[in-house]
């Protein structure tokens, strides 16, 4: 049981885990590849202070080292799910689980929408993940659509199960609808037919409200108080998944603010518990 679980390791969800640390706490990063931040792609931030004509790239590696060389915990993946569980919540990461006391979604700005079909088919040949689900495809014909780093990889795990993998990625395609009647039986690309029995779509991230049953949105932003919290109990949320500007300065703050309220609501939590 880690205290503080933060889905995202970016600016924002570094700051919480250090933070919440500083408070006497365990924090567990979950994250994508930090190739996968939009981060990454940034060739100076000149506007963070201390750190002038940094790369996105080495701003990310420093923060992760500084979070690792502080004692935080690191889960490489997709969170899939968070589902609260009497007093704790259990994340789903992958086909790994990690079970934390309160969580802090600082899972960066979601600009996906679904794909027509997605949220139709999801658990009926729609799936997020291929080691959780490549099992029930072996021997069948699947498609992937690749948006992340790790999506290659994942589609040759595939293969190595004995799928038979279509796979997609930018420059295969752009549009996309999952077509079928109880089950996945189609995908369109680029307005192409393709016969498959599941698609899986592998993005770095899960939209929020996808991420947490209940979450308040507004529009694509979680809804936050002054001391970054949601509408759920527990449950905390910083950077640019709460909104503009989408800055590293301001992720950090906020991810300051949702270290401190974190780490207040687990000794709460601690303390009825005696
Ligand atoms: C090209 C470019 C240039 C920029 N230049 C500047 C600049 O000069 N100055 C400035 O202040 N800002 C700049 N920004 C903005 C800045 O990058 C963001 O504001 C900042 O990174 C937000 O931090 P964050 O932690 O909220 O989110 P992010 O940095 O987006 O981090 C979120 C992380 O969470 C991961 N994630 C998401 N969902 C999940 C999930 N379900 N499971 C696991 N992991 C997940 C993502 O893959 C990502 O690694 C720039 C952005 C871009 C794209």
């Amino acid at each position: 049981m880690t205290d503080v679980i933060i889905i995202g390791g970016g600016p924002a969800g570094i700051s919480a885990a250090l933070t919440a640390m500083h408070r006497g706490k365990t924090a567990l990063i979950v994250s994508s590849a930090p190739e996968d931040s939009p981060l990454w792609k940034a060739e100076h931030i000149d506007n963070y202070p201390g750190l002038p004509g940094v790369t996105g790239r080495e701003l990310i590696e420093t923060l992760l080292r500084h979070a690792e060389g502080s004692g935080a915990q690191l889960m490489r993946g997709r969170a899939l799910s968070v589902l609260p569980m009497g007093r704790s919540f259990g994340v789903s990461v992958g086909s790994d689980f990690a079970e934390g006391r309160a969580v802090i979604l600082a899972s960066g700005l979601s600009r996906a929408k679904p794909y027509p079909g997605e949220a139709e088919f999801l658990g009926a040949g729609v799936s997020y993940c291929a080691t959780c689900d490549g099992m029930l495809y072996r021997g069948k014909k699947v498609a992937v659509i690749g948006l992340s780093a790790d999506a290659p990889e994942e589609a040759e795990f595939l293969r190595s199960i004995g799928c038979e993998v279509e796979y997609f990625d930018a420059s295969r395609a752009k549009k996309y609808e999952i077509l079928g009647s109880e089950r996945v039986e189609k995908l369109l690309a680029d307005g192409v037919e393709y016969e498959v029995s599941c698609v899986f779509i592998l993005r770095s991230g899960v939209a929020p409200g996808s991420l947490v049953p209940g979450l308040e949105l507004d529009g694509p932003h979680i809804k936050v108080d002054a001391d970054m919290a949601t509408n759920v109990p527990g449950v905390f949320a910083a950077g640019d998944c709460v909104g503009a500007p989408y800055q590293v300065g301001k992720a950090v703050g906020e991810g300051n603010i949702a270290g401190i309220s974190a780490a207040k609501y687990v000794e709460n939590i601690l303390k009825e518990e005696k």
